[in-house]
């Protein structure tokens, strides 16, 4: 048997770093076997999914070293490597399972399905949606003939103990009880994540699915359809979740998880895939800095703890420190540098602006060095304005954040849009309103266009430092936060 692992990202977002440490232990563990590893992209949520994430996502995990043998960008014989392009066969796949008598037509609205939910809870059942609804065969093809809309649902045994055989885990019992009974092909055709999961691991000969711990309650549906459709189950791992140092699921409120963010730091690839090789897993000799080549040669997937691993930024500065110390000569430092941010483009895209500002060259460095920086070293005192008060420059910082944390399309007319419709919602002045957010994210009112400077520090950098300064001023409180969730709400319901 030759060993096959997968990553399967949907692209609907930054590249995160959990994305990437899956990758790097379907990777080990493909590389160790004299396997291969897989790049598949599920966009099944046609609406959430993007063909920029989708770039991003594969250029981060190059850029970390993680190479994949077969995916959507070089092909290979399981092909397409995008769901998106094989959603016909998912549709046989589901009729399939109606015609065997293990998945069944569901015409029901969704008001309907909260009765029926009540209805179980009044009964003592659990709320889960299950068989029962199945209509007779005759009142299922009156009502697809007439056109009416359905789901593909598959049936889930109602009581009992599911049995779920995992590499790390050992036997993991769930409820069948807990189960839904599982929508597999939407009302627009597409499949569900299940559906096509389970679908594209047996079509793609996946033999070894690891991936994060957020997805065992799924396996009892995929062990369910695997047993359906007849099919042998790959073997199960699932990893661990990566925490924030306070031990919370990692997230971007609180932490950077975009890898595009490490790379705008400037931290070394090699040292981010070393410090996510640490999450949770250690060499024998238990050393702290290691190659990825190391890591393939020393891979025991049985040395993975299942703790929480915790993913912190300082750790992994430390460890970026130890990397430049010893493995980069000087002539790779300053070629790393000029790779990095020190290059002829970035200086294009700067030179509009310091040219209008600059009268000696001298000038250049401090008015532009922002543009090349991680934090600013920021104090309460920077953001003091005649016109707006302490509350409001945090509300300005707050909203801006939360506002641009659902921008999809990184670019300087959005990001203006974005700001504009808060400025007005908040009843304030532009000039006003921006002066908040030049400060966070410039260090100083007096610089060029904070909309270009926003645009060409990414996402990431933008947030990050939006987050910082809201840091500086003191930020919110749990209590304040509710509070100020629900003006935000309001203010963009108006
Ligand atoms: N598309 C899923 C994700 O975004 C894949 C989960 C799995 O590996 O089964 O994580």
């Amino acid at each position: 048997m030759t060993v096959r692992t997968r990553i399967a990202p949907s692209p609907t977002g930054d590249p995160h770093v959990g994305t990437a440490f899956v990758a790097l232990f379907n990777l080990c563990f493909a590389r160790q076997h004299g396997g291969q590893f897989i790049l598949r992209i599920e966009d099944t949520d046609q609406v959430r999914s993007t063909d920029e994430s989708e770039q991003d996502i594969l250029r981060a995990l190059r850029w970390l070293g993680l190479e994949w043998d077969e995916g959507p960008d070089m092909g290979g014989p399981h092909g397409p490597y995008r769901q998106s392009e094989r959603k016909e066969s998912y549709r046989q796949y589901a009729l399939n399972l109606v015609t065997k008598g293990h998945a069944f037509y569901c015409f029901r609205t969704p008001e309907e399905l909260e009765a029926i939910r009540e209805e179980r809870k009044a009964q003592g059942l659990n709320p889960g949606i299950k068989g029962d609804l199945e209509l007779p065969e005759e009142e299922v093809k009156r009502r697809l003939d007439a056109g009416d809309p359905y789901v593909i649902r598959m049936k889930v045994p109602e009581n009992g103990i599911c049995e779920i055989e995992d590499m790390l885990r050992g036997t993991i019992e769930i409820d069948w009880s807990q189960v839904d009974s599982q929508i597999l092909l939407k009302s627009d055709g597409m499949p569900t994540y299940h559906l096509a999961n389970v679908v594209d691991d047996h079509l793609m000969e996946i033999t070894h699915v690891l991936r994060g711990e957020e997805w065992i309650n799924s396996a009892p549906k995929h062990k369910l359809l695997y047993d359906y459709f007849g099919w042998d189950m790959p073997v199960l791992c699932h990893l661990p979740l990566l925490r924030n140092p306070d031990k919370s699921k990692l997230s971007k409120r609180k932490n950077p998880t975009s890898i595009n963010f490490y790379e705008r730091m400037g931290f070394l690839p090699e040292a981010v895939t070393n410090y996510l090789g640490r999450m949770g897993w250690s060499m024998p000799d238990e050393r702290e800095k290691f190659t990825l080549d190391e890591m393939i040669d020393n891979f025991d997937i049985q040395r993975v703890s299942l703790g929480g691993p915790v993913f912190d930024v300082e750790k992994l500065r430390w460890l970026n420190g130890q990397w430049i110390r010893d493995e980069l000569s000087d002539d790779q430092f300053i070629e790393r540098m000029r790779h990095w941010w020190f290059n002829e483009q970035a200086l294009r895209d700067l030179v509009p602006h310091i040219k209008g500002r600059a009268e000696v060259f001298s000038d250049v460095a401090p008015m532009a060095s922002f543009m090349f920086s991680g934090m600013l070293n920021l104090k309460p005192e920077d953001f003091s304005h005649n016109k707006l008060d302490e509350a409001q420059v945090k509300r300005v910082l707050q909203f801006t954040l939360w506002k641009l944390e659902a921008q999809r399309h990184w670019a300087k007319d959005n990001i203006f849009a974005d700001i504009k419709t808060l400025a007005k919602a908040m009843e304030l002045k532009m000039g006003d309103f921006m002066f908040a957010i030049f400060v966070a994210i410039a260090g100083t009112p007096n610089s060029w266009s904070v909309m270009d400077s926003m645009a060409i520090l990414g996402p990431d950098m933008t947030r990050s430092r939006l987050r910082h300064a809201l840091e500086v001023m003191g930020g919110f409180s749990k209590k304040e936060t509710k509070r100020v969730e629900k003006e935000y709400a309001a203010l963009l319901a108006e």
